[in-house]
This record gives structure tokens, C-alpha cells and sequence, in this order.
């Protein structure tokens, strides 16, 4: 039988270790890869595959990479979604006795690298953890480069698609899930719509509640944690997804994390709920098609000047509020900015010198950190008094407290400043750290090391002179030290004291008793100065890792001032508004010329056409919009819920005047993609959609539908598009946006409460239409089709047979301008097309039965009073009534 050799043995215990790694394993200058990791690494990274002898009866396939260029092999690997595990030599080879000893020191995933090189700097790493019990979910994501951790759960009533909405809004690069969730295939599928986030279920033990409540009482938590920590660990399925996301991430990083990260707790409703593909719709930060950035809110909205700022503002546009205080807070703050040009301009040419902060801080406290980063820290830190001087001159609330939060880190500047070089290496073990004068014995070391330097270029001179060999020259190289170097043609005139070490093709080279005591001495002092500046760097290193909160609070802060700038910078470039926000109990929207924030940018050459809405939950609850093709109804929705949610994350509007009252939830359904991953066609998908509004949407939400219903036969699409709004109107009353090709459907303005029609305007020209993208009272004319299909270039034969076709369609309709099939609505008397009725009461019906039943549940029949019970039968026969 086959024995391993004793390096494989190793390599075989420590790969059952990280099965699901590629194992980076380290053998002297190389890190090796073997059997199957070699064979995705050679794929992946187009590296030769080789064969090893490992006393196997077959040669192990084997690949590697030189171990100083392994973070870029690791960085391309981690970002096709694999994971690596590095495994290093723990003792000196020369020492060791038998095997070298080897181990993991480092994992590195997608959710949780802090190397630069693999990370965006305008954007967040976030990992996430999700607990799923019987439909209930525990969620916690973090972003291990910030320290930032947040934690909600999902309780009673909630739906895998609540899950996936509450993922979407951290977009995390990685997921671990427990492995007996039933969602895990469903969030495997989603995780591909993020973006291609990496999902891994992990073991059930890493979930249980103790060791989330041992991390909890560890760990900084954003607040109070006397009055917080009793609150957090009574929400057992978080706690549970926060154990086991620090727990896994401890793993990676092979540290413990304590101190490294702070966590929040939050509930759901405390944002504006936005749902996955609602996020994905509005292309809030990348695009639908090929997500870039640019084409995006966040690319018209983000004029950041730093890393920190960028995030944040991402956040904030991914997590509008919902608290009209806080709104007008940021608003309040905007408002001061953008008024003050100069102001604005001095307080963004400051931040301009303040590196990352917030990662800086966070390398410091996982050891990570060279003196490069405190050069940056220092350059930062000496921006701040001067910011904390120019905010003092505001008078926005939020800009005081934003100046009280910033700290002015004078020590921290002083020290560095003091202490570390201007321009050190990255490396930390080859001196060249410590300022001259900042210790004494570093300076001393240094002047050794420099006065031997000097001291052999004298020497040279000297040996030149008295031998007359004019080219001799003193050299260095790692296995002789010093030594004299003499070319072949002054041979002659060597001195019989030179010792010779070596000979070349060209020269000879020897050594002096006088050049190796020299060398001792010099050589001693660049060791202990390169010892002693490490050690003093860490001391360095110490002060400022115990101001680390310090740090990270200034950093917040400046990222918060970023954020406002920004907001304030483009609605003065832009020509933005500040929206009102209505803190009393009103449910309008109104919006005075309103512009569509991307598309106005994008369309460069031509002009934006401004258009005004009004929207409530009374008489303006349902805007039905019709108009021809291309005349712009989706720009007009799309732009009214982009203003809604730029208004409740703090940044003022592209328009001339507007109120908003807070919404709660926003919904859209537009566009229709086949979501092929999960096996849905495109109406399958639309539809699913349409019913997660149904059964989500309240009074304080805002919908906004393009064209529903087009996905099937036209009498399909028209019935469950008519049946959608009557029970938008009876039922939800929240309000909404509904553009269409059903022309049938602008009958409902009278007979359905709330429903307002609007068209957009065209010109006809002979044959062609103008497009007036003007909005206005009452439904449109016509469809205008197949004008549009000629403008996007369809053959004429075409359109000319197309509009024959359309002539004896309409004539078979009964002619005389009546395309409208006869449908008539529910409210609209006696009469009722029974076909559409039937669709609708089966709606209405069931959704009332379902309230009727759940209330009746609920009753605790025991304890009514005869006059409660009687109250209860009124309330419930008045809303039988109602509905049917
Ligand atoms: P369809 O019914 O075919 O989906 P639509 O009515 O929804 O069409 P949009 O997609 O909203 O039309 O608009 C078509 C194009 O018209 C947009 O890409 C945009 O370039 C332009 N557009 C829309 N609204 C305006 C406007 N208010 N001002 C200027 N250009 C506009």
C-alpha cells in the first residue's frame, strides 16, 4: 500500500480542516496547491498543472503561485467566489526538527477580505448571516473593514420574500445560512440577482442562542448596551444570525473581533421597505442591464469627495427614512450647505485630504495597518480642526452635532507627526519608519549605521589611493557582507594583506581584518535599528489603536458631512428643490415640475419636459396614465417615485416645489424580465410581483405599475388590470400610479373612487406623432402603435399592412371609433359585466373573508361582554356589506 510522504500526511489533515477552501499551502518561497484545488486553480488562474511524488500511487496534480505575489492569485479566486484558506510555516525550516509545522492563519471569502486590493472603496463589503425557523428569520450582515454590524429578524407572518428584501438592502458579497433553512435554494438563486453573492450553509451549532448572547455582551453595541443589551438578546432569532456571523467571521480572520465591531440593532419598519426588485427597477445604484453605476440615482447623486462619504450616501439611498424629523434634519442641513457656495466649497476641499478613516481604524484594530496607513491617518487628522473651525460658522442642527461628533484628534496628529516618517515603506521589518528626533535611540542606531556608511566611502578612497587602483569600489551582497571588488586588469597591483573571497569572469573580490570589523559594527546597528523602530512603531501603534473609537466616530461623522455636501453640491449644480415634508397627518404628494434625475442627465442634447403630479389617498389616489408609446409614462412614474425616495433619504428634488407626505413602503412593478434562474416566465414572474403589492401594500405606501397585465391575452391582461385597481381603491388606498395600453381602463374615472386620468400629449402630423411629453388631464386618443413602430424603423410594407389589418379589426368592432371592447366598471351601477365581476368579487371576496375569519379568531369569546359582542357583530356585518 501507498504511503504518504510526512509533507502530505500534513497537507491531508490540515485540507480536512477547510474542505470547502482552495488550500494555499506554503512550501519555502512557493504556496502549493494539490489534487482537486490544484485543478480549479490552474483553470482559474491559468497556471500550469504539474505533478508532485507524494508517496501516493499516483503523482498528486499540483500547481503554485510565489508566495509574494499570492495576493493577487488569492484576490482573483475570492472574486469568482471561492474561498481560500492560507496555510503558513510556523517555525523557522532551519530550526525545525522533522516536518515544519503548518497552519491555517487566514480564510479569505468574498464577505469578509480587508485587503485594499480586493475591496471597492465606494462601496460597503458586507457578509450576512440569516437563521430561518418556520418561516421566521433572523438576519445580521457586516461589513468587517468598517466594523459596522447590523441585526433585525423577520418574525410571525413574514414570507421568504421579506427575507429577500431585507438581503437586498445590504447586497452582501457572501451569505451563510443555517443549513436546515428551507430557503437556501431560493436564496442561492436570488443571491445571482445580487450580484452573484457567494451563499454557504453552515452548521446548525454555529446558531445556538448562547453563543450569540456570549458574542453580544462582548461586543460594542451603537448605543447604551445597559439599556440595549436586555433589549437585543430578547430578539432570539437576530441573536442567533449575529453569533453565528461573528463566530465565522472570527474564523477567517483567526482573531477575536471584539473590538473591532459595533452593532446595531434595528427593526424593519424603522426604514422605508423597499422591496427587492423594486430596488433593482429604480436602478437606486446600478443599472438594470449591465450594472454600472453610471446611469444610476446614486451616479447623478454622488459628488463625494471621500471613500467614507461615498458609502454613506450609498447607505442613505438604500435606506430612505421614515421619520419626517429626521428628513428635515438632513434636509435643514442641505439647505444651509447649498446656500453657502464658499462655505461648501472650503468644507469639500478639506474633506478631499481625508483618506478612509474608517478602514484605517479598522486595520488598526486587526493589526493590519503599515506606516503608510498612519501617514494617511496623519494627513487626515490635520484636516479636522480646520473642518471643526468652518462648521462652527453653520447653523444647521445636524452640521453642530456633526462638528461636536467631530473629534479633532490633535494627540493622535502630534504623535504621527512627531513620530513616523514622511515617506515610509510599506514593509514593516526594513526600518525607515521613525522620524529623526522622535527617539533617542533609534537616532543614535541610525547615526551608527550612516557614520559606517561614511566611513566605508572614506576607506574606498583610501584603499584607491594607496594601491592606485583606480576603479576598486567596496560592494555589499548577503553571503560575503562587505567586500573590495578589483577588476582583472589591476590584479598586479592587489596588496598582499586583501583576502580573497571570490572570482569572477571579470574581477576578483577580497575582503580586509579592517572592512569585517567595520562590517560588524554596521551591519549591527541596521539590525537593531530596524528591531528598535518596528518595536517603537508598535508602541505607535498601541496609542493610537486605544483611540480606535475615537477614530471611528470622527470618521462617521465626516462621512455624514460628505454625504450632505454631496446632496447640497448637486442640488446646486443640478437645480434641485427642497421637498417639504408634511409632519401632520395630510397624504399628499405633489410635485411642481418634476424632472426624472437620470433621465435628464443622460439626454445630454435634448430638453427635459417638466410635468407636475398630485397624488392622495382622497379623490387622487389612482392615476391612470395612457398615451402612445414612447411618450414617456414610465419616465413620469419612475421619476415620481425616484423624488419620493431622494426626499425621505435627505436630498433635495429635481423640481420647482414640492410636498411630500412619508410613504411607508414603496412598490413598483415595470419592465418584465423571465427570471429564468427559478424557472418563472415573464408574466409568472409580473404576477408574482403584483401579488407581493397586494398583500403588502398599506395606505402610506406608494405603487407604481407599468402596464400589468401585457404579459398575457389582451382580456387576461385587461380583467386583472381593471380587478388590480378597483382593489387598490377599495382595499389597500394607497396611492398609485398606473400606466397602460387598456384603454377601457380610463372609464373607471367617475365609478372607481380616487381613480384620476392622465395622458401624455402628442401632435399629430399627417401619419406621424410629435411627442409633447407634457402630462394632462384625461385619457389618451388612441395608441398610436403602429406610428411608433415606423419611427423605430419597421419596414413600410409592414406598417402599411399592420394599419389594413387595424382598419377591418376596428371595423369588426362596430366601427365608428368604438375600439373599446364594452366592459363597464363595478361601481358603475346596476349593471355588471359579469365576467370582470367575477374575477374582482373573487379577489375582494376572499381577501375580505380572509380579515373577516382572522378577526373572528381572534375574539376571545369568553371574556365579551352581550353589548362588545353585539358591537363586534355590527362592525363585521358593516364590512361584509361594504365589500360585496
Ligand atoms: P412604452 O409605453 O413603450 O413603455 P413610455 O410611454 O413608457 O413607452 P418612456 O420609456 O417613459 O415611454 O419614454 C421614452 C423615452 O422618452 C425615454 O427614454 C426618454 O428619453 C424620453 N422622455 C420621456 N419623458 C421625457 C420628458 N419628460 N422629457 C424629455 N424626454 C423624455
Amino acid at each position: 500500500m501507498a504511503e504518504p510522504t510526512p509533507m502530505m500526511r500534513q497537507f491531508l489533515e490540515i485540507k480536512e480542516r477547510c474542505q470547502d477552501c482552495i488550500l494555499f499551502f506554503r512550501l519555502g518561497d512557493f504556496y502549493e496547491m494539490f489534487f482537486q484545488d490544484a485543478e480549479i486553480a490552474s483553470r482559474e488562474l491559468e497556471l500550469v498543472l504539474t505533478g508532485k511524488d507524494c508517496g501516493l500511487a499516483e503523482r498528486a496534480p499540483m500547481c503554485g503561485v510565489p508566495y509574494h505575489a499570492a495576493l493577487s492569485y488569492i484576490g482573483k479566486l475570492v472574486s469568482k467566489g471561492y474561498k481560500v484558506a492560507v496555510c503558513e510555516q510556523m517555525e523557522d525550516p532551519a530550526l525545525a526538527k522533522g516536518i515544519v509545522k503548518r497552519d491555517i492563519v487566514r480564510i479569505y471569502t468574498p464577505g469578509t477580505v480587508t485587503d485594499e486590493q480586493m475591496l471597492s472603496q465606494k462601496r460597503n463589503n458586507f457578509i450576512a448571516a440569516i437563521y430561518e425557523f418556520r418561516n421566521m428569520y433572523g438576519i445580521s450582515a457586516a461589513d468587517i473593514t468598517t466594523g459596522e454590524m447590523y441585526l433585525t429578524s423577520l418574525t410571525v407572518g413574514s414570507t421568504y420574500n421579506h427575507l429577500a428584501n431585507e438581503i437586498a438592502r445590504f447586497a452582501p458579497s457572501e451569505i451563510i445560512i443555517n443549513a436546515q433553512a428551507q430557503s437556501i435554494e431560493k436564496i442561492k438563486n436570488f443571491a445571482g440577482t445580487l450580484g452573484n453573492s457567494y451563499v454557504a450553509p453552515a452548521p446548525e451549532e454555529l446558531f445556538e442562542y448562547e453563543n450569540g448572547k456570549e458574542h453580544l455582551s462582548d461586543i460594542r453595541l451603537g448605543g447604551d448596551s445597559k439599556t440595549l443589551l436586555p433589549k437585543i438578546l430578547k430578539d432570539e432569532l437576530a441573536v442567533r444570525a449575529c453569533g453565528a456571523l461573528i463566530s465565522y467571521m472570527e474564523d477567517t480572520q483567526k482573531t477575536h473581533l471584539s473590538d473591532q465591531i459595533t452593532a446595531n440593532h434595528y427593526k424593519v419598519d424603522e426604514y422605508m421597505a423597499i422591496d427587492a426588485s423594486s430596488r433593482r427597477n429604480l436602478e437606486i445604484t446600478e443599472t438594470l442591464r449591465d450594472k454600472n453605476k453610471k446611469g444610476s440615482l446614486l451616479w447623478v447623486l454622488d459628488k463625494t469627495v471621500t471613500s467614507m462619504g461615498a458609502r454613506t450616501l450609498k447607505k442613505w439611498l438604500e435606506q430612505p427614512l421614515i421619520d419626517a424629523d429626521a428628513i428635515n434634519a438632513r434636509l435643514d442641513a442641505v439647505a444651509e450647505l447649498k446656500d453657502a457656495f464658499i462655505l461648501r466649497s472650503e468644507i469639500r476641499e478639506m474633506l478631499c485630504g481625508i483618506y478612509d478613516m474608517e478602514r484605517i481604524a479598522g486595520k488598526i484594530t486587526l493589526g493590519t495597518c503599515n506606516a503608510r496607513d498612519m501617514v494617511s491617518l496623519r494627513q487626515s487628522a490635520g484636516k479636522l480642526p480646520s473642518i471643526k473651525e468652518t462648521l462652527s460658522a453653520c447653523n444647521a442642527p445636524l452640521l453642530k452635532t456633526l462638528n461636536n461628533e467631530i473629534d479633532s484628534l490633535s494627540d493622535v496628529w502630534e504623535l504621527l507627526e512627531k513620530a513616523i516618517a514622511d515617506e515610509p515603506p510599506v514593509v514593516l521589518k526594513e526600518g525607515g519608519l521613525i522620524k529623526k528626533g522622535y527617539n533617542a535611540e533609534v537616532d543614535e542606531c541610525r547615526e551608527a549605521s550612516v557614520n559606517g556608511k561614511m566611513w566605508l566611502a572614506e576607506l574606498e578612497a583610501k584603499e584607491r589611493e594607496e594601491t592606485g587602483i583606480k576603479n576598486l569600489k567596496i560592494s555589499y551582497n548577503k553571503v560575503f557582507g562587505y567586500y573590495l571588488e578589483v577588476t582583472k586588469s589591476y590584479l598586479h597591483l592587489v596588496p598582499s594583506h586583501y583576502i580573497r573571497k571570490q572570482t569572477l569572469v571579470n574581477n576578483e573580490r577580497y575582503i580586509t581584518d579592517e572592512l569585517k570589523k567595520m562590517e560588524d559594527t554596521i551591519l549591527g546597528a541596521e539590525e537593531r535599528l530596524t528591531r528598535l523602530e518596528f518595536e517603537v512603531f508598535c508602541s505607535i501603534r498601541e496609542y493610537v489603536l486605544a483611540q480606535a473609537d475615537r477614530l471611528r466616530a470622527t470618521a462617521n461623522a465626516v462621512a455624514r458631512l460628505d454625504a450632505l455636501a454631496s446632496y447640497a453640491e448637486t442640488a446646486d449644480r443640478e437645480n434641485y428643490c427642497r421637498p417639504e415634508i408634511c409632519t401632520d397627518e395630510s397624504t399628499e404628494i405633489s410635485i411642481k415640475d418634476g424632472r426624472h434625475p437620470v433621465v435628464e442627465k443622460m439626454n445630454a442634447s435634448g430638453e427635459f419636459i417638466p410635468n407636475d403630479v398630485l397624488l392622495d389617498c382622497d379623490e387622487n389616489l389612482l392615476l391612470v396614465i395612457t398615451g402612445p408609446n414612447m411618450a414617456g409614462k414610465s419616465t413620469y412614474m419612475r421619476q415620481v417615485a425616484l423624488m419620493i425616495l431622494m426626499a425621505q433619504a435627505g436630498s433635495f428634488i429635481p423640481a420647482s416645489e414640492a410636498k411630500f407626505s412619508i410613504v411607508d413602503k414603496l412598490f413598483t412593478r415595470v419592465g418584465a424580465s423571465d427570471d429564468l434562474a427559478s424557472g418563472q416566465s415573464t408574466f409568472m414572474v409580473e404576477m408574482s410581483e403584483v401579488a407581493n403589492i397586494l398583500s403588502n401594500a398599506t395606505p402610506k405606501s406608494f405603487l407604481i405599475l407599468d402596464e400589468i397585465g401585457r404579459g398575457t391575452s389582451t382580456f387576461d391582461g385587461l380583467s386583472i388590470a381593471w380587478a388590480v385597481l378597483e382593489y387598490i381603491s377599495h382595499t389597500l388606498k394607497s396611492r398609485a400610479m398606473f400606466a397602460t395600453h387598456y384603454h377601457e381602463l380610463t372609464e373607471l374615472e367617475g365609478t372607481v373612487a380616487g381613480v384620476k386620468n392622465y395622458c401624455v400629449d402628442v401632435k399629430k402630423k399627417g401619419d406621424d406623432i410629435v411627442f409633447l411629453r407634457k402630462m394632462k388631464r384625461g385619457g389618451a386618443d388612441g395608441s398610436y402603435g403602429i406610428s411608433v413602430a415606423a419611427l423605430a424603423g419597421i419596414p413600410k410594407v409592414v406598417t402599411l399592412r399592420a394599419k389594413e389589418i387595424l382598419e377591418q379589426l376596428e371595423e369588426q368592432d362596430g366601427g365608428k371609433g368604438s375600439k373599446k371592447p364594452k366592459a363597464k366598471s363595478r361601481n358603475s351601477g346596476a349593471e355588471r359585466a359579469e365576467e370582470q365581476l367575477d374575477l374582482l368579487s373573487f379577489t375582494a371576496n376572499s381577501v375580505m373573508q380572509d380579515e373577516i375569519i382572522s378577526e373572528l379568531k381572534e375574539i376571545d369569546v369568553q371574556s365579551l361582554t352581550p353589548i362588545e359582542a353585539l358591537n363586534i357583530l355590527y362592525r363585521l356585518h358593516q364590512k361584509a356589506e361594504k365589500r360585496i
